[in-house]
């Protein structure tokens, strides 16, 4: 297939090139690069043998976007390109909206001018809201008690594509609701590297291996959980890239859901305590107050995945450990 990729020089886009690339498909990417560097391109022809057409352009360009559309016959969009970061939204939260609801609509207008009419979107646990189980199903209502701005465009974007497959009954539109992705590629070549500073655990894990911070700020040790930390489903980018593989081929007319997660809660100290053990040395962190809007635990119910689309994660918080070291290793050369 030819494969359009929005966002696909960021982290979760860049693995998903390189394991597209390996199957075989076509790839092309646009991206404006707010989050990520041009150089990712090189990394990722490095790894899988072909460098993806760039196109650097910004979705709320809809000239532009229906330029790249008219000019080439995608098979596939998958829509990576949002802004993700929970407190940054608080602060700008229009700047959300506009940023990541606009460019789906102009992305959307884009495709459909031009006979595009396959979709994955990327979207976030963060749509279920507060659920009195900690265990996420597909099935579960989404929208109610999401804390934040941009969990709210995520839940927005899932709505305007249910209502846009409505109107448009001939296209195939699946949304993968990812849990927490951490990790990096095993090459070392690609990872999570936000362009300023980090706000999710793993990549402020990374910053104070490197020194850049001076310790872990764990946000609270008084939850309802075995040892007080707050639990989440980390998923390895990699095992999270092959998701994306396997959705393409059960695209049907009409709206999927799946959530890719490997249905395991882990806590924030047994994160530390994994990369201490990869690393061999103490990871400097002080127990802090909570952050606001934070739950207790959550993790997927995997099954749909598992039955719909033959995908499972395969790799650990072992694995993710040891190739994020790798990755932070080779970071620190350059
Ligand atoms: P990322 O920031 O690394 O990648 C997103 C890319 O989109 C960046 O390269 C950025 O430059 C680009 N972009 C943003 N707005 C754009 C615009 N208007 N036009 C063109 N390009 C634009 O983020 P990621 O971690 O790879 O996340 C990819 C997607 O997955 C996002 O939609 C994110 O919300 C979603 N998601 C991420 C996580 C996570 O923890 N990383 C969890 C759940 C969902
Ligand atoms: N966390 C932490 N210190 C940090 C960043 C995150 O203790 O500096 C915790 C956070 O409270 C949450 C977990 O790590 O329980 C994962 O946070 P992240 O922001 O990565 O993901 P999300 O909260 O969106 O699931």
């Amino acid at each position: 297939m030819r494969i359009l990729l929005t966002g696909g020089t960021g982290y979760i886009g860049s693995h998903t090139a390189v394991e597209l690339i390996k199957q075989g498909h076509e790839v092309e990417i646009v991206d404006n690069l707010r989050n990520s560097k041009a150089s990712v391109l090189d990394r990722i022809e490095q790894i899988a043998g072909k460098k993806p057409k760039f196109y650097q352009a910004d979705l709320l360009d809809t000239e532009k976007i229906n330029q790249i559309f008219a000019e080439t016959q995608f098979d596939l969009v998958i829509h990576f390109a949002g802004l993700k970061a929970v407190g940054e939204s608080v602060e700008i939260p229009l700047e959300y909206y506009k940023n990541n609801i606009g460019g789906t609509i102009s992305l959307l207008e884009a495709m459909r001018a031009n006979n595009c009419k396959r979709i994955i979107f990327s979207s976030s646990a963060t749509v279920y809201g507060i659920q009195e189980s900690p265990e996420y199903v597909e099935t579960m209502q989404t929208g109610p008690g999401i804390s934040n701005p941009y969990g709210r465009t995520k839940y927005m974007i899932e709505e305007i594509l249910k209502d846009f497959a409505v109107a448009n009954p001939d296209f195939e539109v699946t949304i993968l609701r990812y849990f927490n992705p951490v990790g990096a590629h095993p090459s070392g070549l690609i990872g999570d590297d936000p362009n300023g500073r980090p706000n999710n655990l793993m990549p402020i894990i990374m910053h104070v291996a490197s020194g850049k911070i001076p310790y872990l700020s764990i946000f609270g040790d008084d939850y309802n959980t075995p040892d007080g930390t707050c639990i989440r489903d980390y998923i390895h980018v990699v095992d999270l890239a092959k998701g994306h593989v396997a959705a393409i081929k059960t695209l049907k007319p009409g709206v999927s859901i799946y959530n890719l997660g490997s249905g395991k809660g882990v806590s924030v100290k047994e994160m530390v305590a994994a990369f201490e053990k990869a690393s061999g040395k103490p990871l400097p962190q002080q127990i802090a107050g909570r952050r606001a809007g934070d739950l207790d635990e959550f993790y997927a119910n995997p099954a749909k995945a598992k039955a719909e689309l033959d995908w499972q994660t395969e790799l650990t918080i072992d694995d993710i450990m040891v190739d994020t070291l790798n990755y932070l290793k080779r970071e620190n050369q350059q």
